[in-house]
């Protein structure tokens, strides 16, 4: 009988796994002799030495020096996991601001300790929890984190709570800083390690009372550093055109580049493969993989595959070429990188909360970030790195750091959970990087009008049920109040297509202006900085539609088949229903140009919705398909959810965003027959110019009965829609009279 708990070396046989009692495998011996050779195996004993001293611990290492994939290892062997006699058992968490990273470094670590993913390492983010009762170390995206708090405030679960990836200061991480420095407070068994690539560790520090610092010294390369002459007008055609000087003239070496997207991404593997082919057996053979985060699991795993074998004995080396968005900045260690190429940009979340506006903008990177990418190329040798701007733009242009994302984003979901978390006083809460306060009124403000917070802002019984959906606040309300227009498996449905992120679209605009940059100047004088240089605006879309290059026409054949004339939401609606009708038949799919990956995503997200909502026993309902109001009360319902996202048609022929003013037009790809004189819109997308996308046509008449509240003409500013609510205001009275006499 194996004691599972047993601390290592402490009389238990050293060739038996303690997880599962199972001897090693031989292959565990030989990652065991690599782990070996990692910087944070040489401090090993005083990283525990002070976990076992201090409450919370902070350590920085250069990326690659095993972080991730051992600290986590080393923590369970040290903390005593089970209480004797109470049959309770602790787990260790360890955060990732990606589900990439959370996903591959598991499965990594799983192969590392010789046991099943999804056993005692797993897993867990939105919407895919890949762990058991048998997890001890569990690795997930802090979002996921922050929501295990809404049910567990204490985190009671967890001994160790490991913050990864700090230094990039995602909203969830900034928001599970102040609220883990209160936890601690009330925990004192639990312990929290903050870890970090880069050197803001003394802001860190002192955030943290003073924790302890650890530094694990890397060992980088000397790597070279080049910059273009001239600045490049498509950096994605330049990005192609170095690799190819690269693949021909340096001498042997992986590459890996820097490009933002996924839609960018695969159309670059697609361009240097071909590439590549036509140069001819002169020089090696190429692998080129890419990487973004909703590559299928199996997929991410293919860059740490070797690079190809010469075609022939003695023939030129192969090379391995790996394209991919930030997650290979810090979060993911590529061996055998030698050149990086970095055109200098990300795609970065803004919000202007004037307009109300959250975007993922293509933006161009920080100067840390420069830093970190080109320290890629001298992980296993000196390397070369090529930055496809000019050093004067380097200097000038380039920021120091990224803004934390708290900065930058649309804080109502944030709110939400905090306040379901029972953090009333959000003014002085300990923010690392306090958010501007308009930015917290439009929070507060989009709360109340939803009715999840009552006029003292504390949250309602209403707010409380939608903060238990993983979804925005707006959503989540349609959700939520979908059976009382008896349509509650619809309205899932199209939340499910709506949120199963599973690809980019990107959009392309030529040089940004700068008149309209300064629309999205921040109050708390935050700047964008865009070089002119192409831009590209994306934002995620539920893009179950395949448009392959080749068959455009057909593809859009096969969508206006789908088409519902009263609104996108509604032809989103008719895919699901035909994916059901054809039993998600993938052959059905690709003969439709439906994305069947797209389409089980969705699924699954439906899957986990509906399970909320019978836990909070929500009815599921529908109305009969053939009465007159079956697509009305759905239309109705969104309107419930999304009355904040309203545009009116104009006499000009443009639509206004209603209170907000904002000038916006159809997106292209909207399924209407006709201009509505009124629309809700999911998504307002910025470009040269702006467009609402994924609209519905809704009545004037449902807007006064469904929000009299965000519609009442008292505080509405002056417009052509104030003018026609009035009108309707009034009609309304009269018929009222009329009926009363
Ligand atoms: P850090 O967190 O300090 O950046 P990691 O712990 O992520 O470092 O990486 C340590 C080492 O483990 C690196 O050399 C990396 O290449 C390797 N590694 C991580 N994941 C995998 C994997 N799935 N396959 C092979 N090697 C991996
Ligand atoms: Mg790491």
């Amino acid at each position: 009988k194996t004691n599972r708990f047993a601390v290592h070396g402490n009389g238990t046989n050293p060739l038996v796994n303690r997880w599962n009692g199972r001897p090693y495998s031989k292959r565990y011996l030989e990652i065991l002799q690599k782990r070996k050779t990692l910087p944070v195996w040489h401090q090993k004993e005083e990283f525990l030495q002070a976990l076992k001293a201090n409450q919370t611990l902070i350590l920085v290492g250069e990326t690659g020096s095993g972080k991730t994939t051992q600290i986590p290892q080393f923590v369970l062997e040290a903390v005593e996991l089970e209480i004797p006699d109470k049959r309770r058992k602790f787990m260790v968490a360890c955060t990732q601001p990606r589900r990439v990273a959370a996903m591959s470094v598991s499965r990594r670590v799983a192969e590392e300790m010789d046991v099943n993913m999804g056993e005692e390492v797993g897993y867990s983010i939105r919407f895919e929890d890949c762990s058991s009762s048998r997890t001890v170390l569990k690795y997930l995206t802090d979002g996921m984190l922050l929501r295990e708090a809404m049910a567990d405030p204490l985190l009671e679960r967890y001994k160790v709570i490991i913050l990864d990836e700090a230094h990039e200061r995602t909203l969830a991480t900034d928001v599970l800083f102040g609220l883990l420095k209160e936890v601690l407070k009330n925990r004192p068994d639990l312990k929290l390690v903050v870890m970090s690539a880069t050197l803001e560790a003394e802001k860190f520090q002192g955030y943290f009372y003073g924790a302890p610092l650890m530094k694990v010294p890397g060992r980088l390369h000397p790597v070279e550093i080049f910059y273009t002459e001239e600045p490049e007008r498509d950096y994605l055609e330049a990005a192609i055109r170095t690799i190819m000087q690269v693949h021909m003239c340096e001498p042997p070496g992986d590459i890996l580049v820097f490009l933002t997207g996924e839609e960018e991404i695969e159309d670059a593997c697609k361009k240097i493969s071909k590439q590549v082919a036509n140069a001819g057996d002169v020089y090696g053979p190429v692998k080129v993989v890419p990487l973004y985060s909703t590559l299928p699991p199996a997929m991410q795993q293919k860059i740490f595959d070797p690079a190809p074998p010469p075609v022939m004995v003695g023939g030129p080396p192969g090379r391995k070429i790996v394209v991919s968005t930030n997650v290979a900045e810090t979060s993911l260690t590529i061996d055998g990188i030698v050149y990086v190429i970095d055109p200098g940009f990300s795609k970065q979340k803004v919000y202007n909360p004037r307009i109300r506006v959250e975007s993922l903008l293509v933006s161009p990177i920080s100067k840390a970030s420069a830093h970190q990418r080109s320290g890629r190329a001298g992980r296993t040798q000196p390397g070369k790195c090529f930055r496809l701007y000019t050093e004067k733009s380097f200097n000038n242009d380039l920021q120091p750091q990224t803004y934390p994302e708290i900065l930058r984003s649309n804080l109502a979901n944030t709110v939400l959970t905090l306040k379901k978390l029972g953090i009333d006083d959000l003014v002085h809460f300990d923010f690392m990087d306090p958010p501007a306060p308009e930015t917290l009124m439009r929070a507060l403000e989009v709360l109340n009008y939803l009715g999840a917070l009552d006029d003292e802002g504390n949250l309602t019984k209403l707010g409380e049920i939608m903060s238990e959906f993983p979804l925005d606040p707006q959503m989540a309300k349609m959700l939520v109040v979908s059976p009382e227009f008896n349509c509650s498996n619809e309205i899932l449905s199209i939340s499910a297509m709506l949120s199963s992120k599973c690809h980019y679209i990107v959009l392309s605009i030529l040089c940004l202006e700068s008149n309209r940059l300064s629309k999205w100047k921040y109050n708390n004088g935050l700047r964008m900085l865009l070089l002119s240089l192409r831009m590209h605006a994306c934002l995620p879309v539920p893009n179950c539609f395949l448009r392959p290059r080749e068959a455009q026409k057909a593809a859009d054949q096969a969508k206006a088949n789908f088409a519902h004339i009263d609104g996108d939401h509604l032809t989103l609606l008719n895919v699901y229903h035909a994916y059901k009708e054809n039993n998600e038949d993938p052959s059905w799919c690709y003969e439709n140009f439906i994305n069947p990956r797209a389409m089980k995503a969705a699924d699954n997200v439906r899957e986990q919705l509906v399970r909320i909502m019978v836990r909070y026993n929500l009815k599921l309902c529908s109305t009969d398909y053939n009465s007159r109001d079956y697509y009305i009360n759905i239309r109705k319902a969104m309107l419930a959810g999304y009355f904040m996202q309203v545009a009116h048609l104009e006499r000009t022929g443009h639509y206004l965003t209603v209170k907000d003013k904002q000038v916006v037009h159809l997106h292209p790809s909207n399924c209407l027959n006709r201009k509505p004189e009124w629309v809700i819109y999911n998504e307002f997308v910025l470009t040269s110019r702006n467009f609402i996308r994924t609209v519905t046509d809704v009545h004037g008449e449902w807007i006064l009965d469904i929000a009299p509240l965000y519609f009442d003409l008292e505080n509405f500013p002056q417009c052509e829609a104030k003018r026609v609510l009035e009108k309707l205001y009034k009609k309304r009275e009269r018929e009222r009279e009329e009926s009363k006499n």
